[in-house]
């Protein structure tokens, strides 16, 4: 706990809009004070400061570019400033163009790997010097990792990265009492899942899982803030596939 104000202090990374928003407003509701991060999206990360202070909640809206260390550590340096030395660390940044192998772009390539693994590595490797004892990381896998499908073989291979850091990090953290686990989301109802899907591609996905449905960020913010809890302390190391039952 944060003893300058009383208040545990999250960082989110990706909270302009979609699954990050989502955990913001939650983690906010239960009493965090939380920074939330954005690369482009000011006016949306604004927008959501400003109804999260008029809830009576302590927010911030921090730009950094997550696959950029020098922005990285601006980003804890201005939260720490502001808000108070780290408690959680949500690393929910991440993007997804869904290519066949033979056909991606070694920009692609470059900017998948940049945002989803060295971002994350970025956000872990300052955590691990700033966050207080007894914090909690949250990293981002997908259940895509499960279904092996085609066109999905670089953003794959960016979250097994994010799940052999977790898996590892939970170790090197040995003493500090912070746990180390990732999410590993189902499809979601966001635009990363549905922008240059057709309505019949959107509606396949939605049957897969048992439950019949796509799910909806504040499914996944649910989780999430499950492991950012006081009920989660046990769990480390883990991946959890919050996917409906898909895989
Ligand atoms: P989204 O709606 O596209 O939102 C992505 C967020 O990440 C935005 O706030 C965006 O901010 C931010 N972002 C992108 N690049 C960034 C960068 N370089 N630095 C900082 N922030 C950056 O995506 P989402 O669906 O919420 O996905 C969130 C996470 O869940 C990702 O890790 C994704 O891989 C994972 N996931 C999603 C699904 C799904 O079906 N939606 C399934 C499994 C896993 P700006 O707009 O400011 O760039």
């Amino acid at each position: 706990m944060n003893m300058l104000n009383n208040t545990q202090v999250a960082i989110v990374t990706g909270a302009s809009r979609g699954i990050g928003a989502a955990i913001a407003q939650r983690l906010a509701k239960d009493g965090f004070a939380v920074a939330i991060n954005y690369a482009s999206s000011s006016a949306e990360a604004d927008a959501l400061v400003a109804g999260l202070k008029a809830a009576g909640a302590k927010a911030i809206a921090v730009k950094a570019d997550v696959s950029n260390a020098d922005d990285v550590r601006r980003m804890f340096e201005s939260t720490e400033q502001q808000l108070g030395k780290v408690d959680v660390l949500v690393n929910n940044a991440g993007v997804l163009k869904t290519v066949p192998l033979a056909d991606t772009s070694d920009a692609l390539y470059d900017q998948t790997f940049d945002i989803n693994v060295r971002g994350t590595f970025n956000t872990l490797r300052e955590a691990a010097t700033r966050m207080n004892d007894g914090g909690r990381i949250v990293n981002f896998s997908s259940t895509t990792l499960a279904l092996n499908l085609p066109g999905y073989a670089i953003y794959n291979a960016t979250k097994a990265a994010v799940e052999a850091f977790t898996h590892v990090f939970a170790k090197e953290l040995r003493g500090r009492n912070i746990t180390v686990n990732a999410v590993a989301p189902g499809p979601i109802a966001t635009s990363l899942f549905l922008d240059g899907k057709t309505e019949e591609q959107i509606q396949a996905f939605a049957k897969m899982p048992p439950l019949q449905r796509l799910g909806q960020p504040d499914d996944i913010a649910s989780v999430v803030a499950f492991l950012a809890g006081a009920d989660a302390g046990w769990l480390n190391g883990q991946i959890l596939r919050a996917n409906g039952g898909l895989a």
